[in-house]
């Protein structure tokens, strides 16, 4: 059965504009990525009247909502009276939900606050969520047809309980077996039209379709199943796709292009040393944020002036005269300044003109060139990218990100 799921999230920062509402994306994600499918996302203000029609409405059309935000203790969290409002139920003291806030406390040795008290006010006949992580415990209720789950608004407590009670307890609705599997490959270099072409002929197994997202400046192809065979058709799928897609395939699920690359450094035991102009960093920061990037990254450089790629990376002042900053020959010359100075394996440079001012007839806006030096490798080439100056850095960032992986793979197959 696939069941027809909201998310109902609460709070004024939501709506009016201090903060994005990322428990909603979260959600999405995690239902998304066992099965689940929303079919409609709202957020309502701290108001009560508010809360309770938006309750009403969705409880009338959906068969599982996901309320998040407005169970703490203060005045403004109104989330438990609304929705015993809506359906005609009456706020009773939880005593089991008044142990588990007070176990919380006594386990940090901290002193409870009497208005916490007031988080154990549930609607009666209300199943409880515990909170591990929190003072405010979800709860779940039956409402007609429709069964709704209430979750705090801080994202890693609600995150925590999504996953450890509201996905068994959907299961356990939807018929014990997930509706709908899905899996995502990502994709690089390849826009969504071609990556349809790839299959023009070569259709995916049977009971498998086909669908996109965008994650710029990546695709996402979706691959999705139902059934108690689902599992192996995503795996058929899966291999079929990727051989379709091959090379553009640089993960699956939530992996990213960074942690990928940085994962294959490490297993090669290779170290790396960056040279960045019109990315100001950013190659290094996606490698940086993850943990134990110090394995591979021996140094990164942003040399934006003609001045520092002559004094940090050696690039010749006669080089930069003739060809300019943006060439292939200083790219080339960075990539081998910042190895040579690192003492790294490998040298990566990027050189470009990310806009919107700067460009040239010859070198436009978006013209990026990358270089590489390597055991085994010396790769310089031109790019011409569109789009904002955001747009374009991201691109030549990934892009970077793209060659190492590319490398990377190659001296996986030589070792095999
Ligand atoms: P508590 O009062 O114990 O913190 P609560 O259930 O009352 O929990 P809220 O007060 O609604 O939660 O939200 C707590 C914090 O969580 C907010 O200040 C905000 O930082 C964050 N938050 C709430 N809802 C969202 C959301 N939809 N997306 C992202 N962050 C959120």
């Amino acid at each position: 059965m696939s069941l027809n799921l909201a998310v109902l999230t609460t709070g004024d920062e939501l709506i009016n504009g201090e903060m994005a509402d990322t428990n909603t994306m979260r959600i999405a994600q995690v239902l998304g990525g066992h099965g689940y499918l929303l079919r409609e996302a709202r957020s309502v203000g701290d108001d009560e009247g508010e809360i309770m029609q938006a309750l009403r409405d969705l409880a009338g059309r959906r068969q599982a909502i996901i309320v998040t935000g407005g169970l703490g203790p203060t005045e403004d969290d109104l989330t438990a009276r609304a929705a015993a409002k809506a359906f005609d139920r009456r706020l009773a003291l939880n005593d089991e939900a008044l142990r588990q806030i007070r176990e919380f406390f006594r386990q940090r040795r901290q002193e409870m606050h009497p208005r916490n008290e007031k988080q154990a006010l549930l609607p009666q006949k209300a199943q409880l969520i515990p909170n591990p992580l929190g003072t405010a415990v979800g709860f779940q209720m039956r409402c007609g047809n429709c069964e709704l789950f209430f979750l705090p608004g801080v994202p890693v407590e609600m995150a925590a309980m999504l996953e450890a009670t509201v996905l068994p307890r959907l299961d356990a609705l939807s018929g014990g077996v997930p509706p709908r599997q899905e899996r995502i490959l990502k994709v690089f270099g390849l826009s969504e039209p071609k990556v349809e072409e790839r299959f023009n002929g070569h259709p995916l197994p049977t009971g498998v379709c086909l669908g996109f997202g965008v994650e710029y400046p990546f695709v996402l192809v979706k691959l999705r199943a139902g059934g108690p065979e689902a599992e192996d058709l995503l795996d058929k799928a899966e291999l079929h796709a990727r051989r379709q897609l091959a090379p553009y395939v640089f993960g699956t699920g939530q992996e990213t292009l960074a942690g990928n690359v940085g994962r294959m450094l490490t297993d090669a035991g290779l170290t790396l040393a960056l040279a960045e102009s019109c990315t100001g960093g950013m190659v290094s920061q996606l490698l940086t944020d993850i943990p134990g990037a110090s394995a591979f990254l021996e140094r990164a450089a942003v040399t934006y002036s003609n001045r520092a790629k002559q004094d940090w990376l050696l690039v010749p002042a006669d080089l930069l005269a003739r060809e300019g900053a943006v060439s292939q020959g200083c790219a080339l010359a960075m990539a081998h300044g910042v190895r040579e100075a690192a003492g790294s394996d490998i040298g990566l440079a990027i050189t470009g003109i990310a806009g919107p001012t700067g460009g040239s007839a010859d070198k436009p806006v978006g013209t990026v060139f990358l270089a590489m030096a390597a055991p085994g490798e010396e790769k310089v080439q031109g790019y011409r990218f569109n789009g904002s100056r955001d747009k374009i850095r991201l691109m030549a960032a990934s892009m970077a990100l793209e060659w190492l992986r590319r490398y990377l793979c190659a001296v996986q197959e030589e070792v095999h």
